[in-house]
């Protein structure tokens, strides 16, 4: 059976609308940068959401406040880079004490305004994920699905809800874009993160993304991958969101 076609699932590049949800300001370029950049070139509506101001980003003698400000600039920086035109930031503290539900009561009003065709974040699923501002960023956008559909949130049927949820780093991918054609634009949109990416580890760290992308396309694209490069998500309807054992393996 064709799950997908049966849930009218799309190609993720397919999409006339999206919005990306980081947890902090720069995991939507990590994830997914070549997806978006692939998308801002095709005319999609690309709509970033960073959910936390990445204070804690770092060690040593460093003023959280004035991390959080040059974090903002280099998101700037990252999102021109990607053609990325509107960008919302929640405000809530890096590490802070704010819960899912916070982020969910943050969350609905934005999508509701812009109606996306999917909401990409990060897997909050995937193994090992120990950082809070992840976890509660990827659950928070999966619950809107559930909110949504409900009638806590007050809607003239038919309901609004995201045709798909995608996520990002995620150890259970279904779906793959190819991104051969924007992956110096995304590196250049990761290398815009200064903060984060300006050290002794990110040449390896490159190296490292570049393998995975490759891997990916062998994977995912055919032809062996014909040494193309590729972004890796989960695609899922929002009925696959609840009460759907099967979505970790379709
Ligand atoms: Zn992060």
């Amino acid at each position: 059976m064709d799950l997908r076609a049966l849930l009218g699932l799309k190609a993720l590049d397919d999409v006339q609308s999206a919005l990306f949800v980081q947890p902090h300001p720069d995991d939507n370029e990590v994830g997914a940068g070549g997806t978006i950049a692939k998308l801002a070139a095709k005319g999609c509506r690309v709509v970033a959401v960073t959910v936390t101001d990445g204070r804690y980003g770092a060690v040593g003698a460093v003023d959280p406040a004035d991390l959080a400000r040059r974090r903002q600039e280099e998101l700037v920086a990252a999102c021109t880079a990607l053609g990325i035109r509107e960008h919302i930031e929640l405000g809530f503290e890096d590490l802070g004490s704010y819960t899912e539900a916070d982020v969910v009561e943050k969350l609905v009003p934005v999508l509701l305004d812009i109606r996306p065709e999917v909401v990409v974040t990060v897997d909050p699923w995937t193994p090992y994920e120990a950082h809070p501002d992840h976890v509660k960023t990827g659950r928070a956008v999966a619950e809107c699905a559930i909110r949504l559909a409900s009638l806590i949130v007050p809607q003239t049927p038919p309901a609004y809800v995201p045709l798909m949820f995608a996520f990002y780093a995620s150890a259970y991918p279904n779906a793959a874009v190819d991104v051969t054609d924007y992956w110096p634009t995304k590196i250049r949109a990761i290398e815009a993160h200064e903060s984060q990416f300006a050290t002794p580890e990110w040449p390896a760290l490159k190296a490292y993304l570049e393998f995975q992308a490759r891997e990916a396309a062998k994977r995912f694209l055919g032809d062996g991958g014909d040494g193309r490069l590729a972004e890796t998500f989960k695609l899922l309807s929002p009925r696959q969101l609840h009460f759907f054992p099967d979505a970790i393996s379709s």
